[in-house]
């Protein structure tokens, strides 16, 4: 693993928590040899996980849509600043990029991006780990909403098991490092049960 893309809130939330986890999932990427791959801003929990990340001496590689380059507030202090035509490229070259995916907090845009490479992980189209950093419980209403979706015969428990979580990030690096694929895609799995 050399590289973790990070989704994360635009804003920097209504609690210091957020961005104290910011700084110490920051530090635990350097620490790890780790690179960050994330959404090129530096506005909100991107803006302090990419600061983190250059003030430690680490890699920090920011992908941002034209579109959002004032709005997102292109950070200029990074690594490397991949400016892309728009989000279905900016989506793409962050994956590309990536060896691991993890959601810290955030609003509708860091949730779509959690879903796309977990649902992408879900169908085969790539093997890669995903976790969500589950800082004071912020993402406890979505893992319940997972596990109803279980419950009610949407989602098969291998599914969502894929998902990592921990509330801390050395923690999560270490589940992230360990984890391997299903060894069957969501389609496979179901064509076995027809
Ligand atoms: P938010 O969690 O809404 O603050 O957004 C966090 C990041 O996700 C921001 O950099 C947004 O530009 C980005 N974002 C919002 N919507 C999308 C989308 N549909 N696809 C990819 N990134 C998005």
């Amino acid at each position: 693993m050399k590289a973790v893309c990070v989704y994360c809130g635009s804003s920097p939330g209504a609690n210091p928590i957020y961005t104290e986890a910011a700084q110490a999932f920051g530090r635990a990427l350097v620490d790890s040899n780790l690179a960050l791959v994330y959404g090129g801003g530096k506005v909100g929990l991107m803006g302090v996980i990419a600061d983190t990340v250059m003030a430690g001496g680490g890699r920090a590689i920011g992908v941002i849509p034209e579109l959002l380059v004032d709005k997102e507030v292109g950070h200029a202090g990074l690594t490397e600043l991949h400016v892309v035509p728009d989000m279905h490229h900016r989506k793409k070259m962050m994956a590309d990029l990536s060896d691991a995916f993890v959601a810290m907090p955030g609003g509708a845009g860091t949730l779509e991006e959690l879903f796309e490479v977990y649902t992408w992980a879900q169908l085969g189209y790539h093997r890669k780990p995903v976790g969500v950093l589950n800082i004071g419980g912020f993402y406890d209403p979505l893992m319940s909403l997972l596990d109803h979706t279980v419950r009610e015969g949407f989602m098969r428990q291998t599914y969502r098991d894929m998902l990592q979580t921990d509330s801390d990030p050395v923690a999560l690096i270490a589940k992230l490092k360990r984890y391997h694929a299903p060894e069957k895609d969501k389609w496979a799995d179901l064509r076995e049960n027809v």
